[in-house]
């Protein structure tokens, strides 16, 4: 029943009723019945009251109590709507309401929640700037780059916890002249280069901010910078044997008409000079092969065993040539490790013909391989020439030499080490040196045998 057909009911029974008391007081004779009459009446009265205002005041007061909940984020509460009034209206109303309210909030959770997505899984870091410098959002990239809290960052200006005044510089142009700034700036301890670019916008309410999007370009510039090296290097390395044989040619042509057998010394020289060209050129293939299967090694149970036989029969009779005593030592039944068998072999066979090039006539050298319960030692020893101990940590870089006449002499390249280093590396073994001027030196490539050689296996296979 509508609210006011319930009132217009009710006013007219209390007409009626207040009529009939009348009628009553006036014709009755006694006392007594007059009053009850007008209790009667009375009692009436209240209930009737009561009635109507319970009818008000409980769904209001759930009205209330449904609006508090609204306010603090609770939208699942309905109100009961089995009235027919202009209360029950309201009540679908605020019911509805609700819902919208619940449908659009979860729209916008979805939406942040996907643009959160987007912002936490960049690799580049996100600054938004307010038009007064501060900083209103920022992403878990700008905490990794710059090693800070977001909480430290969000409503303080970029300065405030990013010490770098051409950040800042570049921050401050874009806010000033509204234009786009891009830049490369450095960061010192920890050194890092970063690539900047900070974009004026106006955001959905109408306010100037500055997006900052900045990019580590720390290591992409390290690999620029050490393919240059690179480059310059092989160019340079090249260079002295392409000119030692242009010379020979020169002098050959010159003498073997005239002089025979000053022309077989240098057809023998040339014969060499071509080998270590050969050589180094047959090195920088195995450089370059390690380095592009870093990431598709095909990798397989190896026996260690088995390789260091296979490479020890191919070096004995060179090591014999040389004077030098090379012995195998292989203990029975070693654990296989995960490997890709051409890499071990090249690391092998480079440390074994590095042994031999540096350890002068009556040496020995010792191959062996020792187990333990998780790991595998390939232990490649002689009693060479050695190394100086400030040379050791050089080693290992590509075309370094501790004597470039007597590696060149030898045949060296300066890429024999660099080579073991990179394969050791994609089988997760560790390399170290032991060496003494005039002693000898030992070589260790530590291979682990366990579950992280099989996980590095699953890896890359
Ligand atoms: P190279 O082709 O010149 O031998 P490597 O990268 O194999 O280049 O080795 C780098 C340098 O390390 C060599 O020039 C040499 O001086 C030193 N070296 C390597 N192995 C030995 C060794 N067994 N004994 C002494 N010195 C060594």
């Amino acid at each position: 029943m509508r609210i006011r057909n319930k009132l217009v009911i009710s006013y007219a029974l209390l007409s009626i009723l207040v009529f009939l008391t009348t009628v009553l007081i006036l014709r009755s004779s006694s006392t007594v019945t007059m009053v009850a009459g007008a209790i009667g009446v009375a009692i009436l009265v209240v209930l009737l009251s009561y009635w109507l205002s319970n009818s008000f005041t409980t769904p209001l007061g759930e009205m209330m109590v449904m609006a508090e909940r609204m306010a603090s984020d609770d939208l699942e509460h309905r109100l009961p709507v089995e009235r027919n009034d202009e209360i029950g209206d309201l009540s679908k109303s605020l019911n509805n309401l609700a819902v919208k309210l619940k449908g659009r909030i979860d729209e916008l959770r979805s939406e942040k929640a996907k643009a959160d997505l987007i912002l936490d899984n960049m690799a580049e870091g996100i600054l938004l700037i307010s038009s007064n410098g501060e900083v209103v959002l920022t992403n878990p990239a700008i905490e990794r780059i710059f090693n800070v809290k977001s909480v430290d960052i969000i409503g303080y200006p970029v300065i405030h916890s990013i010490h770098s005044f051409d950040l800042d510089h570049a921050i401050q142009e874009s806010i000033v002249s509204g234009k786009e700034v891009v830049d490369e700036i450095d960061l010192q301890a920890p050194f890092r280069q970063l690539r900047i670019r900070m974009m004026p916008i106006i955001n959905g309410m109408g306010e100037r901010q500055t997006l900052a999007v900045i990019r580590d370009i720390t290591r992409p510039k390290q690999v620029e910078r050490l393919r240059k090296d690179f480059v310059a290097n092989i160019s340079h390395e090249l260079k002295t044997p392409l000119t030692g044989l242009k010379l020979l040619s020169e002098t050959l042509l010159r003498s073997i008409e005239t002089d025979p057998t000053s022309s077989k010394v240098f057809i023998k020289r040339l014969d060499k000079e071509l080998s270590t060209l050969i050589g180094m050129v047959r090195k920088l293939i195995d450089l370059s092969k390690i380095e592009t299967q870093q990431e598709g090694a095909v990798k397989e149970p190896s026996d260690l065993g088995e390789l260091v036989r296979e490479v020890g029969s191919s070096f004995f009779q060179l090591a014999a040539n040389k004077g030098l005593t090379l012995s195998l030592h292989i203990p029975e039944n070693l654990p296989l490790i995960s490997a890709d068998k051409d890499q071990l072999l090249t690391l092998i066979r480079n440390l074994v013909d590095n042994a031999i090039r540096y350890t002068p006539c009556g040496g020995t050298i010792d191959v062996m391989l020792e187990a333990n319960d998780s790991h595998i030692n390939l232990i490649v020893s002689d009693n060479g020439i050695g190394l100086a101990k400030r040379e050791i940590p050089r080693i290992f870089e590509r075309f370094y030499r501790v004597d470039k006449a007597r590696s060149r002499e030898t045949g060296g390249t300066g890429l024999g080490l660099s080579i073991v280093k990179h394969i050791a590396e994609n089988h997760s073994a560790n390399v170290s040196v032991d060496s003494s001027l005039g002693i000898g030196t030992t070589f260790t490539i530590d291979f682990p045998t366990g579950p992280e050689s099989e996980t590095e296996n699953q890896k890359t296979s």
